[in-house]
């Protein structure tokens, strides 16, 4: 029997993946990649070591996903966190769990897990066309014919799956070609939008602090109006504002308030495990036993070195006063701002900036048993590039290989 011709278009981790399973299941696939190499953005993601996935349970998996991870849950059903583990382990890459269960490769470099992928490709006799954009594709009939490439070249295809990834980071070669596409057929797109982005501040004192990183502290996001959430984790200060794990992670949500919201703010509370009376308990023991000592020293055992500077020059404290003159203001003062050390958000860095793009082609469209487009029956849609966005911990990178599997091994069975 003829093989039926599947067109795969991107190389990143949802393409490459749709391309070996559909080759698997014994089909004739041609991979384009506009790039001349693969997975330019796998190889930058979790800082070049790549946090393929994350081993907790499926529920709290689907949880992580900002909106419609629900509609993740059959490609999940079909090759999950397990199965992806497998696929490396089985052709020899070894794997490691660190902390919040997030799954790397014990070589600590995300060339070890693009490596497997490109000889999978080659193993499976995938064909690999790169510097290849494609520009449309040929519809006939309601029938897949064929794609169209930038330098007009034409290659048929009864299947294709377009994996043309977000918005963000486009030096890697991810781009709206694929979402553009999809639109120009009917489907209809979901504003795409900043996902895991750092934060702009009013103030300036983060660029003074550039690369400093606070533990264990809260944020506590508010309008005038109410608090909006309060989270405890890890905060990084940049030239323009904050970053971090968890700034990232409340970002997505910081977003839409600021669309209602120019009033949005942030409090640092650096002692999140003590009251404020605690506090005060620990400031007059501290001054206690040692009077003579000044307050700039003293706030070293209370702050990170670099912060003690910033942090006394806004409690407007004279830095080389005694302990012994501080006055009860002057320590209320202290105490208010380590609680609730307050900054300005005036905008989220723009969407090139973005880890994830939240957006993209609607799930309406979308049937999730097989990623098949419910309109033009032969078009497939995976990864980044459908309206799924997941926190960090391998959950965006899982999505990209599970729906990529699916959207796969559906086009070629
Ligand atoms: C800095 C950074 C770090 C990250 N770290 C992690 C992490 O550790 N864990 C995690 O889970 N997620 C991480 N992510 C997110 C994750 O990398 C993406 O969600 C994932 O790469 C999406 O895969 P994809 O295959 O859908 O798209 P992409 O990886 O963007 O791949 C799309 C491919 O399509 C090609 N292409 C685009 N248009 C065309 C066209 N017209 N013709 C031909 N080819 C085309 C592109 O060149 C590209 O190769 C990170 C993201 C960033 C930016």
């Amino acid at each position: 029997m003829e093989k039926n011709k599947i067109v795969v278009v991107g190389a990143g981790p949802a393409g490459m993946m749709a391309a070996i399973r559909a080759a698997e299941v014994g089909q004739q696939v041609t991979l384009i990649e506009r790039n001349s190499r693969p997975g330019k953005k796998l190889l930058l993601s979790g800082k070049g070591r790549c946090n393929l996935t994350n081993t907790c349970e499926l529920g709290a998996f689907l949880r992580r996903f900002s909106r419609n991870g629900e509609f993740l849950r059959d490609a999940f059903r079909k090759f999950f966190h397990q199965e992806l583990i497998q696929f490396f382990e089985k052709r020899g890459l070894k794997l490691k769990v660190e902390r919040q269960l997030r799954v790397f490769p014990v070589s600590n470099r995300s060339n070890s897990i693009l490596e497997v992928l490109k000889k999978e490709l080659s193993n499976n006799k995938v064909k690999v066309i790169y510097k290849a954009r494609m520009k449309d594709v040929f519809i006939r009939e309601q029938k897949v014919r064929g794609l169209l490439l930038e330098d007009s070249r034409v290659i048929p295809a009864d299947k294709i799956i377009l994996a043309t990834g977000g918005a963000s980071y486009s030096f890697t070669g991810s781009s709206l070609d694929g979402i553009n596409l999809a639109r120009k057929l009917g489907h209809q797109i979901v504003e795409l939008r900043p996902g895991l982005v750092p934060l702009e501040t009013r103030q300036n004192y983060p660029r003074l602090l550039e690369g400093l990183t606070l533990k264990n502290i809260r944020l506590k996001f508010s309008d005038f109006k109410k608090e909006l959430i309060s989270e405890i984790g890890e905060l990084l200060f940049t030239d323009f504002g904050i970053s971090g794990p968890l700034v990232l992670s409340l970002s997505g949500e910081i977003a839409d308030w600021l669309k209602i919201s120019n009033n949005i703010f942030v409090e640092i509370d650096f002692k999140p495990a003590l009251s404020a009376e605690q506090l005060e308990a620990r400031f007059l023991r501290e001054f206690n036993e040692n009077p003579k000592k000044t307050m700039k020293n003293i706030l070293k055992g209370f702050l990170p070195q670099r912060m003690v500077k910033v942090f006394i020059e806004i409690a407007k404290i004279n830095p080389d006063k005694k302990t012994s003159q501080i006055t009860q203001e002057e320590r209320r003062r202290m105490i208010k701002l380590l609680k609730g050390f307050r900054l300005d958000i005036l905008r989220t860095r723009p969407l090139e900036e973005a880890m994830v793009t939240r957006g993209g082609v609607s799930l309406k469209e979308i049937n999730p048993r097989t990623m098949e487009s419910r309109l033009v029956p032969g078009l497939y849609f995976c990864g980044e590039m459908i309206d799924v966005d997941a926190d960090t911990g391998g959950f965006n990178l899982q999505a990209a290989f599970s729906t990529g599997y699916l959207a796969g091994e559906s086009a070629a069975l």
